[in-house]
């Protein structure tokens, strides 16, 4: 059995962000899209298990990109182009349509180039610190209309970690290349949901989305994608690599010649590890807790959907960051003997259930993917150490919330509103805790049917937390009014 000691407050488990824009049950009637079409997916059905594979036949408005990064050879260097078919999801005819270039607000820089609007070329105006790309529409489109955008982009990326944890770096041998494509922003009931992301919180929140990606780069380097390798060719001293994942709310790629793989297959799923070849005991221990954590989040939640789980070791300053079906883990803490391991792994496992699977504005409402996940992670020390396994999780979420003296903050805050130290008490700490006190307003076997139903019914879509809300009541027949009001409510 583990113990865990307090982790101190300031080693938030980060999670990078996405998100997802309206849910289904905003979604207009089925009317076909113009452009898009169900039938370009086949390329992303072996990366996902039989049980989902449906999924490629719904989700008609889902964004449809295709990248392709050229990484220099000191990979810090990287040009690419994107082409992303776009359809209008919402009621209303939409003049512009916004993207988001996150290098520029994460220390790095991005410029992008000859947009087109369907082959048309357009002047993009720029906002929030060039981190925001507005693309005007020459005649309004109308819902469920597609379009095509077009555009190149050249990208230094940062080489320090100071910003945003370092989800966006080469650093130390390593590139972490999260978010370096213009990312179509959420249209919701704010708009397009656009901010510049605080420090201590995740920086995207985007749609369920496919991707076909081609890297280029140097051959030395080994690289790893989210989803599915497709291809891969070696031309002189260059190699080229295809990646479809699909459905993701992002793609997230790392390179490093220091990487050696470590494997399991779990339950047929592969996991593996890309980590320095002397981590190889911490890497293996991770992928043991994550096959361990993979099976009680299906047994509570749903079923996993990728056909893989990827870990790499970065030098982020997180302890660990999630992205769809990958995983960044501090390299610091790859090591058996080291305490956040196992926590910090079974948590970003958690978030493939609630963040990805289950999407949500990861800025406005941090606590339906940090505080939830921060349960399921209690609840995998609960399933595989029993009660006094439990209580060493759940101690490290008392002592977060200690760090602000128990202060009744609510739970429900944007990430802006809370201090650093009061994001990791409240939304890590106590979040973890109102989930416990949900499950004693319920009765353990009426929560354990709602997080199930919860998790299935938003599955690939975003939960907000009126939902979770009318969810757990329609589940307990109660009022959790009361209950909401003393720990998620402002
Ligand atoms: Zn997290």
């Amino acid at each position: 059995m583990k113990k865990l000691s307090l982790l101190p407050i300031l080693l938030l488990f980060l999670t990078s962000c996405l998100i997802v824009g309206r849910g289904a049950e905003s979604t207009p009637e089925p009317i076909p899209p113009t452009q898009t079409s169900t039938t370009d997916r086949a390329i992303f059905k072996d990366g996902l298990v039989p049980e989902y594979q449906a999924v490629l036949n719904e989700l008609p408005y889902a964004s449809m990109y295709e990248i392709e990064f050229n990484i220099a050879d000191d990979l810090a260097h990287i040009s690419g182009s994107e082409t992303v078919i776009y359809t209008n999801a919402e009621e209303i005819d939409l003049n512009e349509v916004k993207l988001r270039l996150f290098a520029n607000i994460l220390g790095g820089e991005t410029k992008v180039d000859n947009v087109t609007v369907n082959g048309e070329e357009v002047t993009p105006t720029y906002a929030l610190n060039d981190s925001l790309m507005t693309v005007p529409l020459e005649s309004p489109l109308k819902p469920r209309e597609s379009l095509t955008l077009s555009m190149d982009f050249n990208l230094a990326v940062p080489q320090t970690v100071e910003l945003n944890y370092g989800v966006q770096a080469y650093y130390d041998d390593v590139l972490a290349l999260a978010h370096a494509y213009p990312v179509i922003v959420v249209y919701d009931d704010e708009g397009w949901n656009a901010e510049i992301p605080p420090q201590s919180g995740d920086v995207t929140y985007a749609d369920m989305s496919f991707f076909e990606v081609t890297v280029e780069a140097p051959k030395g380097v080994t690289l790893v994608g989210s989803g599915r390798e497709v291809n891969r060719q070696e031309n002189g001293n260059r190699q080229t690599v295809e990646y479809a994942a699909g459905p993701v709310r992002d793609f997230y790629l790392a390179a490093s010649s220091e990487y050696e793989v470590f494997t399991k297959k779990s339950n047929g799923i592969e996991l593996r590890f890309y980590t320095r070849d002397y981590l190889q005991d911490g890497a293996e221990s991770a992928l043991e807790t994550a096959a361990h954590a993979i099976e009680v989040f299906e047994k509570h939640y749903a079923p996993y959907p990728y056909t893989e789980l990827d870990f790499v070791s970065t030098p982020t300053h997180a302890l660990g960051i999630e992205y769809p079906g990958m995983i960044a883990i501090a390299e610091w803490i790859v090591s058996p003997d080291q305490n956040y391991l196992e926590a910090t792994v079974a948590h970003e496992v958690g978030h493939q259930w609630f963040y990805n699977l289950v999407g949500n504005d990861q800025l406005d409402d941090p606590w339906l993917d940090e505080s939830l996940t921060q349960f399921a992670t209690l609840q995998y020390f609960s399933d595989m150490y029993g009660k006094a396994g439990a209580q060493g999780f759940r101690s490290s979420l008392e002592g977060r919330w200690w760090y602000v003296e128990n202060e009744k903050i609510p739970v429900g805050l944007p990430v802006r509103d809370y201090s650093d130290e009061e994001y990791s008490a409240i939304v890590y700490g106590r979040g973890g805790l109102f989930f416990e006190a949900l499950r004693d307003e319920m009765g353990s076997e009426v929560f354990n049917e709602f997080m199930k139903d919860y998790t299935q019914s938003n599955a690939w879509d975003i939960a907000t937390p009126e939902k979770l809300k009318a969810d757990a009541e329609e589940h307990c027949g109660c009022d959790l009014t009361d209950l909401f009001k003393k720990w998620i409510y402002p």
